[in-house]
């Protein structure tokens, strides 16, 4: 990874009397450090990455301390790694995406929630749900319910996260249960500031070493009988232990207001989300002053009976604000508060939208309602001539730009490696027709939008070969599975590759070898190749980074493998061919290579700046159309995608269409010219060479060419 955190990692840093500035993600971090953890591991994705890429960058500073950091394979491997929590009194915490993430992780996290832990374990989720989502939406809640962790889900204020993450491995200890804190997007990114503390060496550490290994106790393991034990002590002993840690410690907060009537419920996540539209209605200041009391539950499970039925006397209703289906805290609520024969009238979904973000619009609309109908002494009009407002803006948005904004779905980076490929493969479906594409989760999804679309499934990071396994075998043409390397290594390894050859299974496997986990922020892979720098600074093995795909595959017996140069389109084309149509039966894996030119671009910059200041000589290319010879039939665009080809007005009056143009953000992959060439389309694309600071013999060049152009013109 070519990105420095430098800055954050001198956060990191900050001790008693200094005041952290920065986002929640960073907070999180800190605190983990705050609260003397011994090891962090986890796998990188959206809203998390920060976390772990911060984590390892800092390497040299934890090694100083005594935390370990392991940038793990997959969440499955992070989540055991809080094994050392469960018979040692050390501290750790692990972290991935969710609900994904989750997924993966979950026979660990089934296994260790069981004998539970004697240090505190900690597992920070990306809680990746609502509008900036990148995954299914589904919520992390239903794991801590089925495996009785506890889930924190802290309101996004810098200290109360960094307060939270602190007291979460306290409830941890106090309990024996491990705790997951969801961290929503808007909690991950939040930006404020708090007053740091020392951190904390851990007492047993990589500094400060165990003697011995804990003492046998079958107690201890995931295993029968002893499992049966764990069921009962979950919830006769660990649940109300977390329940009095909770209520003690004050980790749900209560906001008092004047119209004690009412009450509302909030997942600490939302908190700030309610306040604006409090707000909106008049029924708040943006410094958080309440009208109505707000319960907000920065722990969502448990929940605390005392506490809710405190909260819930002597009013006439209260409104549970709950994003996500189902709607598990309010059914939990309805249980406390009719085994107590509380009467106060329950409110939640029947208030707001089942599924989807609650924005400051559903809050709205929801509050608006809610109060019109169970305190309609209290004027709510703000909240309907807000709903007027947002209707007639809707509508006159509608007509004023209909048709007129295109949709603009994500797309590969300007020279993507993996475009080409994409590009090969439409042109294979000129030969053979169109193909059962299995497509991954990775970078190599955008080619499920245009111009490509490609893609029947995707089934889960790693997955594309597997879910290829039943078409394979009652379709006539062989599908073709995507997958990334970063894939490849977190799960396509073994439930693609392994069970195919252990079916003897006839599949089509496409690798994308970029190099890196791109799609997560490029962290590196055990395959990702070190540069001599590299080594040097990280004190590497020479070992490190020479671990190939190839080199695998070849030692797991696939017979038919070929590596590909991802930008040669016409060699990629007719390898994609010779593997779908081959009569050789059995795995076809190919490798095509090219590295993730966002990383390129991050590594190539710096030198190319350091050479112009230099003034030593310095070459950039970039690619044009010659727009007397474009006929402006676009095929071009429609095969290679990139956003830096494009169209514009011809100067010529003759030419109606328009022709198709390069723009400056050209970063000179030579995709278009390969693609024109191997599709045989026209002669329109040449390459230019910028030179800076040219040699005596790149002026000659220029001199003898424009010679020759004068001479040739003039003829
Ligand atoms: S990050 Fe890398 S692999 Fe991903 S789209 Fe950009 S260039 Fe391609
Ligand atoms: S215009 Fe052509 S050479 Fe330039 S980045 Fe796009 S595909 Fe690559």
């Amino acid at each position: 990874m070519e990105v420095s955190f430098h800055e954050e990692i001198e956060a990191l840093k900050l001790g008693a009397g200094e005041t952290f500035h920065g986002e929640g993600i960073l907070a999180v971090t800190k605190a983990l450090l705050q609260s003397g953890v011994t090891y962090v591991g986890g796998y990188q994705g959206s809203p998390i990455s920060h976390l772990l890429d911060v984590m390892v960058q800092a390497r040299p500073y934890l090694n100083e301390l005594g935390v370990h950091v392991e940038a793990c394979t997959n969440e499955s491997s992070a989540a055991a790694m809080l094994a050392a929590s469960i018979m040692y009194p050390v501290r750790g915490a692990v972290t991935w995406k969710s609900v994904v993430g989750t997924n993966v992780a979950s026979d660990a996290l089934s296994n260790l929630a069981s004998p539970g832990v004697m240090g505190g374990a900690l597992i920070v989720v990306g809680e990746d749900y609502g509008e900036g989502a990148s995954v299914i939406q589904e919520r992390t809640h239903a794991f801590a319910l089925k495996s009785a962790l506890w889930l924190m889900d802290p309101r996004p204020n810098l200290p109360t996260i960094v307060r939270m993450v602190e007291h979460a491995f306290e409830l941890s200890e106090a309990s024996n249960t491990p705790v997951m804190m969801e961290l929503r997007i808007r909690t991950c990114h939040v930006r404020g500031s708090f007053e740091a503390k020392d951190n904390q060496a851990p007492s047993i550490s990589s500094v400060h070493l165990q003697q011995e290994p804990s003492a046998f106790s079958y107690d201890q393991l995931a295993h029968p009988p002893a499992t049966f034990r764990h069921e009962k002590l979950k919830y006769d002993v660990r649940m109300p232990a977390a329940r009095h840690y909770i209520e003690t410690a004050g980790l749900n907060e209560l906001f008092e207001g004047p119209l004690t009537q009412v009450g509302l419920v909030v997942q600490g996540g939302l908190y700030n989300t309610l306040i604006r539209s409090l707000q909106q209605l008049g029924l708040a200041d943006a410094q958080g002053q309440t009208e109505i009391p707000i319960l907000a539950l920065n722990v969502v499970y448990p929940l605390v009976p005392n506490q809710l039925l405190k909260f819930f006397e002597g009013k006439k209703a209260v409104l549970v604000l709950e994003e996500g289906q189902p709607e598990f805290i309010e059914q939990e609520i309805a249980t406390h508060l009719q085994r107590a024969g509380c009467r106060t009238q329950l409110a939640g979904k029947s208030h707001f939208i089942m599924g989807g973000e609650y924005n400051a619009e559903v809050m709205i609309k929801g509050l608006t309602r809610f109060m019109t109908e169970h305190a309609p002494e209290v004027s709510v009009q703000a909240g309907h001539d807000y709903e007027k407002v947002l209707t007639t803006t809707r509508q006159s948005a509608l007509t004023e730009f209909a048709g007129a904004v295109p949709a603009r779905p994500p797309n590969f980076c300007t020279g993507c490696p993996e475009r080409p490929v994409f590009a090969a493969l439409k042109l294979v479906e000129r030969q053979v027709g169109a193909l059962h594409i299995s497509a991954d989760i990775g970078c190599h999804s955008f080619a499920t939008f245009e111009p490509f679309s490609f893609g029947n499934s995707i089934l889960g990071y790693g997955m594309s070969m597997a879910s290829s396994a039943a078409v394979k075998n009652f379709s006539a043409k062989r599908p073709v599975a995507i997958m990334g390397d970063g894939g490849f290594w977190h799960n396509g390894l073994l439930s693609g590759v392994s069970s195919t050859l252990l079916n003897q299974g006839d599949g089509v496997l496409v690798i994308m070898k970029n190099g890196y986990t791109s799609a997560t922020g490029t962290q590196e892979t055990v395959s990702t190749p070190l540069s001599e720098a590299k080594r040097v600074a990280e004190g590497s093995s020479a070992t490190v980074g020479e671990m190939t795909i190839e080199n695998t595959l070849q030692g797991m017996g696939v017979q038919w493998l070929r590596t590909v140069h991802n930008y040669h389109v016409a060699d990629v084309r007719d390898t994609l061919y010779e593997a779908i149509t081959s009569p050789f039966k059995g795995l076809k894996v190919v490798v095509a290579e090219g590295e993730c030119q966002l990383e390129r671009q991050r590594r190539l910059k710096p030198i190319r700046a350091k050479r112009l200041q230099q003034g030593l000589r310095t070459v950039r290319t970039r690619y044009g159309v010659d727009e007397d010879t474009c006929t402006g039939d676009h095929s071009c665009i429609r095969l290679s995608g990139c956003p830096t080809l494009t169209i514009k007005e011809s100067s010529d009056p003759l030419k109606t269409a328009p022709v198709a143009h390069v723009t400056d953000g050209c970063v000179g992959c030579g995709l278009c010219g390969e693609v024109t060439d191997a599709a045989v389309l026209c002669p329109s694309f040449y390459k230019i060479e910028i030179i800076s600071h040219p040699s005596w013999w790149d002026r000659l060049c220029e001199q003898v060419n424009r010679w020759v152009i004068q001479r040739l013109q003039a003829a």
